[in-house]
């Protein structure tokens, strides 16, 4: 089976390295030289809407998917024209738009913060009337780790915020008073058979994903989640690996945002679950059956941003993931991944995993 994949940089990566365990190819589409997952196969250097490359990519793939998200709805369309694109280009076609991701989570009854549509300075106004402060202006595309949103905390800011946020298309939102975040993490088979991963809890900082931990053992939220996951799954005959990321507040969830690729959050399933979420991807895109995820361990993920600390000493239930990018500020290097025999013992070795990494010097 060939797998062609839009993107290459880490998820492309991982995914690569559960496609060669599964006895099958890939090859990718990105601009960067040398990116990440440029060890696991041919990679066409063009842009992401090069209509050539991609029309190369689907020549020589069985089935195309992406790990990128600002990827042109029309140029995959087209594509699936030839070769089928997964996960559905429609999904992608909500992921990318605030507006009509919000929608969609009214219209199928997810529960979500209040908003407003912004596409004037007094639609801004107003929403910040009815939503009061603080409130958090998003750009409606092109957002992602935190980037192009504005927490206004006083109407003195407004302005700086519109300005900031590049004055048209946008959405504000309530500012949720969270006590933690979780990301629910599904996938659909081309029979349609649905899998979901458990709960998983994450802290961010400045907008990127710090530490995620699984499974968060909260009976209830992870029933709710699952359900929500299952019904964005139905909805949009969505094939391949989603990612729901929700704020629980007390015992509600509320839909922040959908990823409908492998996530970030997801990567403590490669040696916390079987299949990892790379595996149940590539299983699902390939019209294969998919295993209900069984899970090996309590399971912790720590990114590493900006550095990877030399001669790290890492425990034997540890593993480090280094894809091999320059390090830059605020740039995902790598991970490291936690396995414990039970919750408290792997959130006493993350918790040490964090101090070691803080306190280590960069390579
Ligand atoms: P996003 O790009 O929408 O996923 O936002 C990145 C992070 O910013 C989220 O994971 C939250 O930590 C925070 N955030 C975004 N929207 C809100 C909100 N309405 N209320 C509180 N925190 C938010």
């Amino acid at each position: 089976m060939r797998i062609g994949i839009i993107g290459a940089g880490q998820l492309g990566q991982m995914l690569g390295f559960a496609a060669r365990d599964l006895g099958m190819q890939c090859r990718f589409v990105d601009p960067a030289p040398k990116p990440p997952a440029a060890v696991c196969g041919p990679v066409i250097q063009e842009a992401f809407d090069n209509a050539d490359a991609l029309a190369r990519l689907a020549a020589s793939s069985d089935v195309v998917t992406y790990e990128f998200e600002n990827v042109p709805v029309d140029a995959l369309l087209k594509i699936a024209e030839r070769v089928p694109v997964y996960p559905p280009p429609v999904a992608l076609g909500h992921a990318q738009d605030r507006l009509a991701e919000k929608q969609l989570f009214q219209r199928l009854a997810i529960p979500l913060p209040e908003y407003h549509r912004v596409d004037t300075f007094d639609d801004l106004e107003l929403a910040a009337n009815r939503l009061g402060f603080p409130l958090v202006l998003k750009t409606r595309r092109l957002g992602y780790d935190g980037k192009g949103q504005f927490v206004i905390r006083r109407p003195a800011e407004l302005g700086i915020a519109w300005h900031e946020c590049g004055g048209a298309d946008l959405i504000a939102e309530q500012w949720v008073n969270f006590d933690y975040e979780v990301s629910a993490i599904g996938a659909r088979n081309v029979s349609g058979d649905i899998i979901c991963y458990p709960l998983t809890r994450n802290a961010h900082a400045a907008g990127i994903l710090q530490t995620s931990i699984a499974p968060l053992q909260n009976e209830v939220l992870t029933r709710r989640a699952e359900k929500y996951v299952t019904t964005l799954l139905r909805h949009l005959d969505y094939v391949g690996v989603l990612a729901l990321e929700l704020f629980v507040r007390g015992e509600q969830l509320l839909a922040n945002e959908f990823a409908p690729r492998v996530h970030n959050s997801g990567h403590w399933s490669i040696e916390g679950a079987e299949p990892s979420q790379f595996t149940a991807h590539l299983l699902a895109i390939s019209g294969q059956a998919l295993p209900e995820p069984r899970l090996m361990a309590h399971a912790g993920m720590l990114n590493l941003i900006g550095k990877i600390p030399e001669n790290l000493q890492l425990p034997s239930a540890a593993t480090l993931h280094d894809y091999g990018k320059a390090p830059r500020p605020g740039r995902k290097l790598g991970h490291i991944t936690v396995l414990g025999d039970s919750a408290a013992a792997r959130d006493t070795l993350l918790a040490q995993l964090c101090e070691t990494v803080m306190h280590s010097t960069p390579q």
